[in-house]
């Protein structure tokens, strides 16, 4: 099998999900004690969160274009940054290794076009729902018509993606309120919604969700699978 490389961290929380679901694949395609073959370098989300808030996205984008350099060096044949909001330095890691980065708007963007759907409605951070790095990916790459909540709503959203969902926190007025938020996009003709944020599942796993929801982090987990057991099968 090959050897994947996984950019974590972003927050842990959601990485647990990608390791569990990694190796979990792996053995319900191979059976038996097959599991995933990965390198791991986890950052410490402190420092790169303090960076997106002052905006030093440049300075983010060398620690992981380190990181993954680093991963490369170890033996990983892919990488997966298991963040949507940090794809916003994609480029400045694709600089710094010869190793594709799958990228987590492509995982999203394929998938929606597999379920058909034109419209969708987008939850993630600030920067995610706001900025063209991920948008213009599903606008441009898909053809995805992209619907964000009001920036009020916006920025309670991503007030609760950092000071309870990358916790571990996962209360259920914070789940009460995105699912409220993804009544009001359906009602704006939203067909479907993308937790664009890896942190999100977490919170409304086993929810009756008013629309048909698309994890971010399992869509990306998948592609990852795919590259993993290309060869293999
Ligand atoms: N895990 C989150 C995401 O998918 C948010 C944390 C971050 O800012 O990287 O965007």
């Amino acid at each position: 099998m090959r050897t994947l490389g996984v950019l974590g961290g972003m927050s842990w929380e959601s990485t647990v999900t990608y390791y569990r679901l990694l190796n979990e694949g792996v053995r319900d395609q191979l059976g038996g004690l097959h599991s995933a073959p990965l390198l791991l370098h986890s950052v410490d989300f402190a420092q790169i969160a303090a960076m997106q808030k002052s905006g030093d996205w440049q300075g983010a984008g060398e620690v992981l274009a380190q990181a993954a350099h680093g991963l490369q060096q170890a033996g990983a044949t892919a990488l997966l940054l298991a963040t949507n909001t940090m794809h916003k330095v994609a480029p400045a890691i694709e600089a710094a290794v010869s190793i594709p980065l799958l990228h987590i708007g492509d995982a999203v963007g394929q998938a929606l076009k597999t379920e058909g759907v034109n419209k969708a409605a987008l939850l993630g951070t600030r920067f995610t729902m706001q900025e063209a790095f991920y948008r213009e990916r599903l606008i441009a790459g898909y053809g995805i018509e992209v619907r964000v909540p009001p920036l009020d709503e916006q920025a309670e959203i991503d007030r609760i993606i950092f000071q309870q969902l990358c916790l571990g926190q996962f209360p259920e007025d914070s789940k009460r309120y995105y699912l409220d938020c993804l009544t009001r996009l359906k009602a704006q003709g939203a067909e479907a919604a993308i937790l664009g944020c890896t942190e999100i599942g977490l919170l409304l796993e086993g929810c009756e969700s008013p629309l048909p929801l698309l994890d971010s982090a399992h869509l990306h987990v998948q592609m990852g699978l795919e590259w993993l057991l290309r060869t293999s099968s």
